[in-house]
């Protein structure tokens, strides 16, 4: 009665696609937290597909689950905690972005000898999150310079990430990176991989391709700027819901918890059985899109934990057809694009918060 459809299909179409608009000798594909929803396998095998040669988590865990899931494609996983023990990550060959000189001593101490760790130097030019501050750049540069003449690590990239906050902002970030590798040369140390951009910039500032672009949510089909506009991402997602019970009630009915919707006449409420706890946002309440048949309604009420109802009017709709909540507006459904703007939110939260009792029905 709940089903999300994956498109590995489309995945690797879209990265075929990201490819060719970046142009960089170097692609990755992000799979973390799940693939974004899509299951982090059936993610990272389509992009691989499509073309892509790394592939990207945040957590260390995350990449020892694909290696465990037989995928031996470069992997970078770039979030560990202070007290992680980093030699499972090391020993299956896993890169890690490095943002201090304190993670950098933290990867030394779990290298095994003869195994030199392959590191990616991660610097903060603006986003304010994780990576190096400049005024730390120099000692962290030169720590780096020192693990490597020692056998402990090998420097293979150095990166950075975006605020997205203004064309203008992420220009003096890409002013910053160059600033950045500047220094990392001047260290000694000769990064081959270099990566700024992820799915905004590698559309919206070609400038800062270097050789590798990170990208994620476009990847899974949503173009997240409207320079996507026209390249044809297609969305790996369909998310619907078996309509359980159709009943004609009278004019007048509060519906839902709070009674937000109220019906105007006669009419026919069809229950969907999905709620917050499978990831449909309760701040759609009364706004959220779906569309049974190819006919399109809206959320009646508020969202709540396993089911929300939809005031279809006297559109005969019946037990047993499907709601779709997002998937492909170029199929007529509606897209998480408007799930996130009923909600409030990005799209990247409407997909990545697909709950467990979801099935991920996975398209041959
Ligand atoms: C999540 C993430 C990405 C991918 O971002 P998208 O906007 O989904 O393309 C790239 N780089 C880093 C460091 C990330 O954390």
């Amino acid at each position: 009665m709940r089903e999300a459809l994956i498109r590995p299909s489309a995945i690797s179409h879209n990265v075929e696609t990201l490819r060719k608009i970046a142009g960089t000798p170097n692609m990755l594909v992000v799979v973390k937290a799940n693939g974004y929803g899509h299951g982090a396998h059936t993610a990272a095998r389509a992009a691989l597909d499509g073309g892509a040669n790394w592939l990207g988590t945040a957590d260390t865990t995350e990449a020892l689950e694909l290696r465990e899931g037989g995928i031996d494609a470069q992997i970078l996983a770039w979030l560990f905690g202070p007290d992680e023990d980093l030699s499972a990550a090391l020993e299956a060959n896993i890169d890690l972005g490095v943002s201090s000189v304190a993670q950098l001593h933290q990867v030394v101490r779990a290298v095994s000898v003869g195994k030199p760790a392959r590191i990616h130097l991660k610097v903060d030019t603006g986003l304010g999150r994780s990576g190096a501050d400049p005024r730390d750049w120099e000692e962290f540069f030169r720590s780096a310079k020192q693990a490597q003449d020692a056998g402990h690590i090998e420097v293979v990239g150095l990166f950075t990430h975006l605020s997205g906050s203004t064309g203008e902002a992420d220009a003096e970030q890409g002013d910053a990176f160059s600033a950045a590798l500047e220094l990392a040369h001047a260290a000694g140390l000769d990064p081959e991989i270099t990566h700024v951009a992820a799915s905004v910039g590698t559309s919206d500032s070609p400038a800062l391709a270097h050789t590798m672009v990170r990208v994620g949510v476009a990847a899974y089909g949503l173009p997240v700027t409207a320079r996507y506009g026209a390249s044809g991402l297609i969305p790996a997602m369909r998310v619907s819901g078996q309509l359980v019970l159709v009943k004609r009630v009278a004019a007048g009915l509060g519906v839902g918890y709070g009674h937000t919707y109220r019906t105007r006449a006669e009419t026919t409420l069809a229950l969907v059985p999905m709620g917050y706890s499978d990831g449909v946002p309760r701040h759609a309440s009364n706004a959220g899109p779906v569309t049974i048949e190819g006919q399109r309604f809206q959320v009646s009420g508020r969202i709540s934990m396993d089911q929300f109802s939809v005031d279809v009017g006297d559109a005969s709709v019946r037990e047993g057809q499907w709601a779709v909540l997002w998937g492909d507006p170029a199929r007529g459904e509606p897209g998480a694009m408007e799930w996130a703007d009923a909600a409030g939110t990005i799209p990247y939260e409407i997909i990545t918060r697909v709950g467990a009792r979801v099935p991920r029905v996975v398209e041959r």
